[in-house]
């Protein structure tokens, strides 16, 4: 993460993180709350490094250059653990306690977790964190990642010092993709709402021009059950490797940007309504665990029925 971006992206997050590191004034627990993109992470990774580099900037963040701030990125601390899975689990919270209980007992330093996708997680896990966070131990620090704070228990929110990110400046990754990509791809990845550094780990991968081709095919031919075909066959085949939710949700995204283009989305205007709603939805069923397949098999069939009417 490139210190400078962060200061002009975020900068009451960035202000507000720089006045607790300086102050020595941490809280037991924040909500990092923002749209799903590697931003909210690697400020988590810098402010883990900030709490334990010897050598911290005049705003009170990690130098990240440091054989300390580098052991850190390498995820190579007993002191910090990272917890990145679907689904955040009970036995994920206690397995958590019990390495920290262990770790307190061989030394008295600051300890660190940071649990990605919080807001996803059971809730019988938030109810074991609940617990964790009601008796914070000394120098004890969590960190929860989320996308949107409101699917977290409320005690745990009153718990957490939230720390609201703002979505990604989209002129900004605009304008930093147009020098790599084309004005198209740098439009689309910008008001669908990834940052920079998201957008173009996408663009490098060869699936992206896939599922944009596939995206626009499907419109194309939208009153066709050929549309379905093409998709089954060559862009999202169960178990093929672009059958993933972030593929499917990329996919979704250049549905909802070309719907609006008449050339592309031969669509009257209620149809536009009926498929809209329909793509708004399933981005919203991706968050949470579901059957890809089937998933995309009721998109295909209420699709076809809007636009058959
Ligand atoms: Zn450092």
């Amino acid at each position: 993460m490139d210190k400078a971006t962060f200061k002009k992206n975020q900068p009451v997050v960035y202000r507000t993180l720089s006045r607790a590191l300086k102050q020595a004034r941490i809280a037991h627990a924040y909500m990092f709350a923002g749209p799903k993109s590697a931003e909210t992470k690697e400020t988590a990774l810098l402010f883990v490094q900030s709490l334990f580099c010897p050598h911290p900037d005049e705003d009170g963040f990690a130098c990240m250059t440091c054989p300390s701030c580098r052991r850190y990125a390498a995820r190579e601390s007993i002191d910090v653990e990272w917890v990145e899975l679907d689904r955040i689990k009970k036995k994920d919270i206690l397995a958590l306690q019990q390495k920290f209980s262990v770790t307190a007992m061989e030394k008295g330093g600051k300890r660190v977790y940071v649990l990605d996708g919080f807001d996803k997680a059971t809730p019988d896990a938030s109810n074991a964190l609940l617990k964790f966070l009601e008796e914070p131990g000394d120098n004890l620090f969590g960190i929860l990642l989320v996308e949107n704070p409101g699917n977290t228990l409320t005690t745990i929110q009153s718990r957490c010092q939230l720390i609201q990110f703002r979505p990604g400046a989209a002129r900004y990754v605009k304008e930093g993709l147009l020098a790599i990509t084309s004005e198209e791809n740098a439009k689309m990845l910008a008001s669908a709402g990834y940052s920079l550094e998201d957008a173009k780990t996408w663009l490098e991968q060869e699936a992206f021009e896939t599922i944009h081709e596939g995206a626009r095919e499907f419109l194309e031919n939208i009153h066709s059950v050929v549309a379905v075909y093409h998709m089954q066959k060559e862009v999202f085949p169960a178990k093929g490797p672009n059958t993933t939710k972030e593929w499917v949700r990329l996919w979704l995204l250049w549905l909802l940007y070309y719907i609006k283009r008449a050339d592309i989305a031969p669509l009257d205007f209620e149809q536009k309504i009926g498929v809209t709603a329909i793509l708004i939805e399933t981005l919203d069923v991706l968050n949470r665990p579901v059957d890809l397949a089937l998933c995309l098999d009721k998109v295909y069939a209420r699709v076809r029925k809007v636009v058959r009417k």
